[in-house]
């Protein structure tokens, strides 16, 4: 106790009476994102005339932690998302055990972590933001409802219909990587038009159709921070799951926390790390790590997610 008391009066001490205000120190992130994003698209062969239209090489037997289209010309790796599609859609019905491994894996790790630093749609929508214009905030009871329509798309789009469906032949469909992905309308849709003078020749009703969702997704990117990944994302949605129970976690400090509320205003999730400091929705980018003036915010491996001041000071949690 006496020496949260202390760390108080020193870190007020140090500003003078009043709570510093801290920059998000986004900028190692950024560069992350910004080197994740090539090196797993850096097949560059394919964005020459006589290259190959994609990158079909061993590589490609590997999923990307990250949403990342199998149809992006330079994609090293296949997508998560489309890959559980794949085998769900197949003839044989198959449980995707190596791609649902992989990600809970990764989820029981990290949780959402992947969403914060290694998803190149992700940085996309975030470069859109910073567009400047006035920004909006969805109001909190529709809010609330959309973001569970995420849960719905990886239930009924990626699971449900992919594994249900079977056309007269006997054919499945990947649901969502065919009807909604605007990640895959990006990174493999546009630029494979771009390449092939064939494909542009028979773009049809799907493909404007996906067009158009990919238009509304920027757009509202602009206004609205990473409005894909708060109430669209599947992947997201199945990294949320692990969020309460994963390795790599954050911790609100009670005792040091003076309640001035800059970490809830800086997250852009919308997440109160006071509140849920493990909340399904946060994607762990530490921007209010940074901007908490009493260090009362902190992640590591297998802490637990609030200490009190009487734990604090007695016992280890
Ligand atoms: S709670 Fe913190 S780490 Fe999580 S999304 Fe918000 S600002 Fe980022
Ligand atoms: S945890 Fe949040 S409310 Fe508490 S001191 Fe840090 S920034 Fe302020």
């Amino acid at each position: 106790m006496d020496n949260i008391s202390e760390r108080k009066k020193t870190t007020r001490g140090r500003e003078g009476g009043k709570i510093k205000r801290t920059s998000g120190g986004q900028g190692l992130r950024k560069i992350v994102q910004a080197g994740w994003a090539v090196i797993t698209n850096g097949y560059m062969k394919a964005f020459s005339p006589d290259g190959p239209m994609i990158y079909q090489g061993p590589l490609k037997q590997v999923c990307t932690p990250g949403m990342n289209c199998y149809s992006c010309p330079g994609a090293l790796g296949s997508c998560p998302i489309g890959s559980m599609q794949a085998v769900l859609s197949g003839r044989s019905r198959d449980f995707p055990f190596y791609v649902v491994g992989y990600l809970a894996l990764i989820g029981l790790f990290v949780g959402r972590f992947i969403c914060g630093w290694l998803c190149i749609f992700g940085l996309i929508q975030e470069l859109l933001y910073k567009i400047p214009t006035p920004k909006l905030r969805v109001p909190e009871g529709p809010d609330r409802i959309l973001r569970y329509l995420k849960y719905g798309i990886l239930l009924v789009m990626v699971v449900g219909l992919p594994l249900l469906y079977r056309n007269e032949a006997g054919a499945g469909e990947p649901f969502f990587c065919k009807y909604i992905c605007p990640v895959g309308t990006l990174e493999g849709g546009v630029p494979l038009m771009i390449l092939n003078e064939t494909l542009r020749n028979v773009i049809g009703w799907l493909f404007a159709w996906k067009f158009l969702i990919l238009v509304i997704c920027i757009a509202a990117s602009i206004f609205i921070y990473r409005p894909f990944c708060k109430y669209i994302c599947p992947l997201g949605a199945f990294y949320g799951l692990f969020q309460k129970v994963s390795l790599v976690r954050m911790r609100h400090d009670e005792g040091l926390c003076v309640d001035c509320g800059l970490c809830a205003k800086k997250c852009r999730m919308d997440v109160d790390p006071r509140v849920s400091p493990n909340s399904s929705e946060c994607i762990r980018c530490r921007a209010c790590i940074k901007a908490c003036p009493m260090s009362a915010l902190s992640m590591g491996i297998g802490s637990s997610d609030n200490v009190t001041e009487a734990e604090e000071g007695g016992k280890v949690v």
